[in-house]
């Protein structure tokens, strides 16, 4: 999975967007990425169905690029998640 061609946090909209290098777009809010967040933590809690309120209020705060993906840390002081380019794009 090649990395995206731009990665851009738009805080004011509560969203990141995404464009791939075959040209596609995407736009994922703030609050999905991190109900969606991938960490051994938040995947474990979902497995037992437990299901994270996430506050739709909930901001990307930085973006920390890993290689095969990006590591996100939010505003609720949660930064354990790194979404692999691959995982993003099918949360769109
Ligand atoms: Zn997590």
């Amino acid at each position: 999975m090649n990395a995206p061609s731009a990665l851009r946090n738009v805080r004011a909209a509560g969203e990141l967007r995404i464009e791939w290098p075959d040209g596609a777009r995407q736009q994922l809010s703030h609050a999905r990425l991190r109900a969606a967040c991938p960490c051994a933590q938040c995947r474990a809690a979902r497995l037992r169905g437990h299901i994270d309120v996430v506050g739709e209020g909930v901001r990307l705060r930085e973006m920390v690029p890993q290689g095969y993906g990006v590591q996100l840390s939010f505003d609720d002081g949660h930064e354990r998640g790194i979404y692999p380019w691959g995982y993003l794009r099918e949360l769109a």
